[in-house]
């Protein structure tokens, strides 16, 4: 027997809706809103009160800590989002989701700090971005059209946020996400937030980033190794909101035919662990998925922390249902 994750209420796997309260259970996600929803701010035992320690009334469980450490989990993929040691703010947001008997969508956002209300942008667009690809999931929609759909919406969700007086603090943010069947899976992103893929056969990089170094190195400019200590290797080329003129994501669509992890994260893990076997030997083996991202945070962490660090990480299942 489980239990209605909204009320607690008693239901049957086989049950679609809950019969107490309407949720809708096919489909599992992270709390709209992140760390700073209602839902999230809610202790695990249900109960919404807390003394003035921050301690439930309920349970004696300390309350969440907002943004700076957020942990989420759902069967077969989890997240960590840590603010690290030198910023003052996380402005990474992570939101992820499943459909039951579909699969997994999940999305990382990195906040541009120089940008105003990084952490809103980032926020708002791992939220619509999301909506999108479980609504697409639930109505068997192709991965690819919906990637692009979902950055379109977040696109122009963030290009919202902007203040018409205030053009050059437009907020924005990257953007990577992944929408994850039994056979296949399907990589969308702008800027340079990451996805890698890890099996036992090996890793790799999935995505290429949007950065005036990189695009450098790919016009011969630039070599690999001057380009990780060229000051222009963090400037985007590419990202979502006001000034950004993106209108679709790059994107990449492989089978499924092992089990593995699909990694998505942002550039604070990547700086410190830039090449797929760098992941492949820190990785944690035969953990649960949010075992291996408090590892991959760690590690950045240990490393120097500079930057805010965000790791999802998906279990791909080859073939064994997602
Ligand atoms: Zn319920
Ligand atoms: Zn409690």
């Amino acid at each position: 027997m489980d239990c209605c994750p909204e009320c607690a209420a008693p239901v049957s796997a086989q049950d679609r809706f809950c019969e107490a309260c309407g949720r809708n259970l096919r489909v599992r996600r992270t709390p709209v809103g992140g760390p700073d929803s209602p839902a999230a701010t809610r202790c695990a035992c249900g109960g919404t009160e807390f003394d003035r320690d921050a301690f439930c009334t309920r349970c004696g469980l300390a309350r969440g800590g907002g943004r700076d450490r957020v942990e989420f989990t759902l069967p077969g993929v989890a997240g960590v989002s840590d603010r690290g040691r030198r910023r003052r703010r996380n402005e990474d947001s992570m939101a992820f989701g499943r459909v039951r008997g579909r699969g997994v969508a999940a999305v990382v956002c990195d906040g541009v700090a120089s940008s105003e209300r990084a952490e809103q942008a980032s926020q708002t667009a791992v939220d619509t971005a999301l909506d999108v690809l479980l609504t697409a999931m639930q109505s068997g929609g192709d991965a690819e059209r919906s990637t692009a759909d979902a950055v379109v919406a977040a696109d122009a969700a963030v290009a919202r946020l902007a203040r018409p007086e205030a053009p050059e603090l437009a907020p924005s943010c990257t953007y990577v996400s992944v929408v994850a069947t039994e056979d296949s899976a399907t990589v969308g992103w702008v800027g340079d937030s990451r996805a890698y893929l890890v099996a036992q056969a090996g890793a790799a990089c999935l995505t290429s980033d949007d950065t005036w170094a990189a695009q450098l190195v790919a016009q011969g400019v630039l070599t690999e190794e001057e380009a990780l200590t060229d000051r222009r290797a963090h400037v985007l080329s590419r990202w979502l909101g006001a000034d950004s003129g993106t209108d679709a994501p790059r994107t990449v669509t492989f089978r499924v035919e092992v089990s593995g992890l699909l990694v998505l994260c942002s550039d604070g893990l990547w700086n410190y662990l830039p090449e797929p076997e760098d992941l492949l030997e820190v990785l944690p083996r035969g953990v649960t998925p949010v075992e291996v991202a408090r590892e991959l945070v760690e590690v950045a962490l240990k490393s120097g922390g500079h930057d805010n660090v965000t790791v999802v990480v998906v279990q791909l299942r080859g073939g064994h249902g997602a």
